[in-house]
């Protein structure tokens, strides 16, 4: 890095900037941090406990920070949140081609410009590998799926808040079924998430939400997953007074993966599917804000609680 280019620092002025230097440094990029001891050793013990409250039905899976570009594309991604998206890209062509954009970065030029997209994209959110992974295995059976999915995800939205990162880990409970099955799971998980995080003694309130769909046409998508109560979040205000942080989001997708994926039951009805989405990077930020840097220090109910 150069001496004129100042290091990005993590909400530089901010209240929180002792904490944001106890858990991250700096890798030159907003919102793209390496992560201190004291972070991980918390975030291991939050999956731990997390791990401790699944659904002994619910199968495991664990996905790479990328996934099929296709299989995002046919989601319907783009339609919802191109501005957010990361797509992987590389040099293709000839040892000649390759090795002519490479010199350009030598020579001062922009070597970007011969990139082209890979069919690979950065995974949004952890779930969406697992509707046409479920859709590949056939017919649901009798009550349908249930995943524990996790992914490091990216959405390019860079900042110097602690609670908005392009590169975080995002834990999912995914429920696959009928109608009535999806919805009684998430309500369930609505209910377990807010005893959950008086347990961690986190000030935690839900209330409903929508996701920040592109543009003009979004706002309408917004308006109607709201009216339709189709999105709820866990929030959590990091500091008192503070605009308090989403920390997890409970989805109803109704039969928007079902119809894409040719998700059904042996009857051929369409599934349902909904998700809970746990942040993870936030929900280890929100501990370390509300009972401060020192763990030992935290209440013994929260430390039992998360086995510390
Ligand atoms: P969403 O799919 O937007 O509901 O995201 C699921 C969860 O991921 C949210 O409830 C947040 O806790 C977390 N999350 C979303 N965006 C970010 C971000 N930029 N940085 C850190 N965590 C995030
Ligand atoms: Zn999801």
């Amino acid at each position: 890095m150069s001496a004129s280019r100042p290091e990005p620092s993590i909400e530089a002025s901010g209240p929180l900037e002792s904490i944001g230097a106890a858990l991250f440094h700096p890798l030159g990029v907003e919102g793209v941090y390496a992560r201190t001891a004291l972070y991980e050793e918390l975030l291991e013990k939050l999956s731990a406990l997390i791990s401790r409250e699944r659904d002994p039905a619910a199968e495991v899976l664990r996905f790479p920070p990328v996934m099929s570009r296709r299989e995002l594309e046919k989601s319907g991604y783009l339609k919802s949140f191109p501005n957010l998206l990361g797509c992987v890209c590389a040099l293709h062509g000839t040892e000649g081609e390759i090795r002519a954009a490479a010199e350009a970065y030598e020579s001062g030029g922009d070597w970007t410009r011969s990139l082209g997209a890979s069919d690979l994209v950065l995974s949004p959110a952890a779930c969406y590998p697992v509707y046409p992974l479920a859709a590949r295995r056939g017919p649901l059976p009798p009550g349908g799926w249930m995943f524990d999915v996790a992914a490091e995800c990216f959405r390019k939205e860079p900042s110097r808040e602690l609670s908005r990162l392009q590169s975080f880990r995002m834990r999912e409970f995914v429920r696959i079924g009928a109608p009535a099955e999806v919805a009684a799971f998430r309500d369930q998980w609505m209910g377990r998430a807010e005893r959950l995080a008086g347990e961690l003694g986190l000030p935690a309130k839900l209330d409903a939400a929508s996701d920040p769909f592109f543009g003009r046409v979004g706002q309408v998508m917004a308006v109607s997953q709201r009216q339709q109560s189709l999105k709820f979040e866990l929030l959590i205000p990091y500091r008192p007074e503070a605009v308090p942080t989403a920390c997890m989001s409970f989805n109803c997708h109704r039969d928007h993966f079902g119809l894409a994926w040719g998700l059904a039951d042996a009857a051929g009805e369409v599934a349902h599917t909904a998700c809970v989405a746990f942040g993870m990077d936030r929900l280890a930020v929100a501990l370390f804000c509300i009972h401060g840097l020192e763990v030992p220090r935290w209440p013994s109910s929260v430390r039992r609680r998360l086995g510390l």
